[in-house]
């Protein structure tokens, strides 16, 4: 059960803060068709043009990050985990630099160390369950003892693919319960659920 673990991890965009990436904008700016994943397809560009790119995104991501909301509950969420001397870490697809700013944006900066923030260039990316595995070994756990909360199929399925728990938060209902070991419409019920 969820309810029992003692080693989280968040995804961080539109689960610890409100969504505010605008993916089809950042699209449309860089010239990627909107059917294409973002970093998949810089990956497979020429490197000066993808180094151009990357530089464009980190900037436009940095002003996102400085102005990033935390989402409903999270801060009071992560306290009590906190508080209850979990371990706590970030898996996200955002550049590291760039989940610290947003972690201080939100104030959660003194929750999490740094080297449990794991970004896009310390993991492979979601839904590969890479990044789960590098917590799980640096914390010298199972990958199933841990929990992974996230507001995407790529959270859950990351989380799937190794045996940890799966939990989805952020949306009006749960579109895939097949991949989901719990569901809250955000996290302020899911600390009710906790407790
Ligand atoms: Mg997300």
């Amino acid at each position: 059960m969820w309810q029992q673990s003692r080693h989280w991890v968040f995804d961080m965009d539109g689960t610890l803060t409100v969504a505010v990436h605008d993916f089809e904008a950042i699209k449309r700016a860089l010239d990627i068709p909107l059917s294409d994943d973002i970093l998949h397809h810089l990956a497979a560009l020429p490197s000066a043009e993808a180094a151009a790119k990357h530089v464009w995104l980190l900037s436009h991501e940095l002003e996102l990050a400085e102005a990033a909301q935390a989402a409903p509950g999270a801060v009071e969420l992560v306290h009590e985990l906190q508080a209850r001397g979990y371990q706590l870490g970030i898996l996200t697809r955002n550049a590291h630099s760039l989940a610290l700013v947003t972690l201080q944006a939100i104030g959660l900066a003194d929750c999490f160390a740094s080297h449990d923030v794991v970004g896009r260039d310390e993991a492979p990316p979601k839904p590969d369950p890479g990044g789960l595995l590098h917590l799980a070994q640096q914390w010298q756990v199972a990958p199933q003892a841990l929990v992974m909360v996230g507001d995407y199929r790529f959270d859950l399925e990351c989380a799937r693919a190794v045996g940890a728990q799966a939990l989805l938060v952020n949306l009006p209902e749960n579109p895939w319960p097949e991949l989901s070991d719990g569901y809250a419409r955000d996290c302020a019920e899911l600390l009710r659920q906790l407790r």
